[in-house]
């Protein structure tokens, strides 16, 4: 079984079920070590991803403030090949990005074969802080979960391999964070009066994150539940999904070097043996 949960869509979630302090029975020594282990074959496969150049990989994150979305991030990039990977965060939309469609801005962001792009937040933005906060009527919204399946459909189709992860964090554990923000001068700059303000409309997010959870997972998109209280659990749920996602690549990527290598060699004794005949 899986660190993470992962959600078929069949029937409709509720995040009560599932708990945010899990740990499986290990220490946190324990799931560092297995974090580890994954890391170095996700190190690898990344760079097949990137030499093969023929998928493309879209890791999006979502979960409310202090939920650990930078952690996971800062933890993904010490893995993976700096040169393919790149951190997009999606903030209030700008005046042009608002006078588009909501996944335009999206869209311009998205891999190219090769790549891999991380989402610190994302399109669902558009069914969570607007639906709590009445940014756009309901029927536009509404409508909205159906538009994020055919997008998501259309990336994977073309080669996208799209995982969705969310953070999952308990109310007391939020609460901690925020407080340690106070704290530490080094996580002071994360202070927002609005991450308190959010905070009350903690039940109203839950209700939209699980619909959210619901209606956009399907058995070939899922989403993710990553128990996030523990931050080592978080990142080995995590590390595990990615690397299981990109797994079954690892032989055709080979596959495809291999040829290439092949080509490159016989154009070069093609190349070789005229330099000779001249
Ligand atoms: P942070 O991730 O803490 O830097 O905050 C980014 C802020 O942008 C969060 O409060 C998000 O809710 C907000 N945000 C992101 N996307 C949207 C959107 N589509 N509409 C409104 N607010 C958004
Ligand atoms: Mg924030």
């Amino acid at each position: 079984m899986n660190y993470a949960h992962r959600i078929d869509g069949k029937k409709r979630v509720h995040l009560k079920e599932y708990d945010p302090e899990e740990r499986r029975g290990l220490t946190k020594e324990e799931a560092q070590e297995k974090t580890a282990e994954l890391a170095r074959e996700l190190n690898e496969l990344d760079d097949l991803l990137f030499a093969a150049g023929q998928q493309s990989m879209l890791i999006i994150l979502q979960g409310r403030d202090t939920s650990g979305k930078d952690g996971a991030i800062r933890h993904l990039l010490n893995i993976v090949n700096v040169q393919s990977c790149r951190v997009v965060p999606f903030k209030v939309p700008t005046p042009i990005e608002l006078a588009h469609d909501f996944l335009w801005r999206i869209h311009a962001e998205t891999p190219p074969r090769g790549a891999m792009h991380i989402f610190n937040r994302s399109h669902y933005e558009d069914v969570l802080v607007v639906r709590v906060h009445n940014l756009v009527p309901e029927a536009v919204w509404r409508k909205r979960y159906d538009h994020i399946n055919a997008f998501e459909r259309l990336l994977v189709d073309s080669g996208t391999i799209l995982l969705k992860f969310y953070l999952h964090i308990s109310k007391e554990e939020q609460e901690k964070r925020l407080l340690e923000r106070e704290k530490e001068t080094e996580k002071a700059w994360k202070l927002s009066v609005g991450d308190w303000k959010e905070r009350e409309l903690w039940d109203r997010y839950t209700e939209a994150y699980e619909e959210a959870l619901t209606r956009c997972s399907s058995p070939e998109i899922p989403w993710h539940i990553a128990p996030a209280n523990n931050k080592w659990f978080r990142d080995l749920a995590i590390t595990e999904q990615v690397v299981e996602a990109l797994r079954p690549y690892r032989k055709p990527w080979m596959e495809h070097l291999s040829k290439i290598g092949e080509t490159a060699k016989r154009e070069l004794m093609e190349y070789r043996a005229q330099r000779t005949g001249a």
